[in-house]
């Protein structure tokens, strides 16, 4: 046994319980009205069937509100939400991302979770913008300046060569000065 044979990792049931389990220790919260009323769970819900799943798909974790009779999973107004990549495999790309001291690229994550590139980084980009200290303010919100600057790079990919700039690929920097690292605290 090792901690990557933990069943969240593979069980994509296994997986709702386990992110229900941290994100709300008191029962399911409603995300549309924030009712904690005992919600219940619509267990069996298919997805309408599709070429890749022609009997549907299982719905998992899926949730009925008791006071607004929305329903809900615990994915939404998360990083989880609007993805259509499996929850245990979303766990498997944090584990991978956190444990790592050096970080770990989007095309690692692409060959060992087995999921397009595209996908890949995506996942990295949501997984890292929630690990990122502070809060996500506008840049100069607090009053300060903000540097802006511009330069231009290499070639554009299959852009004709021609002089100046047009063919080289265009990089904008902004730094809100009240916080050079490029976090923004208020
Ligand atoms: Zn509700």
């Amino acid at each position: 046994m090792s901690i990557l044979s933990k069943a969240y990792f593979h069980d994509e049931a296994e997986a709702f319980r386990h992110v229900e389990a941290v994100l709300w220790p008191r029962g399911a919260v409603c995300p549309h009205c924030k009712s904690e009323a005992r919600h219940y769970c619509l267990e069996g819900v298919k997805t309408k069937p599709s070429k890749k799943h022609p009997e549907g798909k299982v719905r998992h974790g899926l949730w009925k509100c008791k006071e607004c009779r929305k329903q809900f999973t615990v994915r939404v107004g998360t990083i989880f939400e609007e993805s259509h990549l499996e929850l245990h495999k979303w766990l498997q790309a944090i584990y991978l991302m956190v444990s790592s001291k050096k970080g770990v690229s989007a095309h690692q994550i692409h060959r060992t979770l087995e999921i397009t590139y595209k996908t890949a980084w995506f996942l990295c980009h949501r997984i890292r913008e929630a690990m990122r200290e502070g809060s996500f303010d506008i840049f100069g919100s607090g009053g300060g300046g903000v540097e802006v600057d511009e330069t231009f790079i290499g070639t554009e990919p299959g852009a004709p060569k021609k002089r100046a700039y047009g063919h080289k690929m265009k990089v904008l920097t902004l730094v809100d000065l009240l916080c050079p690292t490029g976090v923004v605290h208020r």
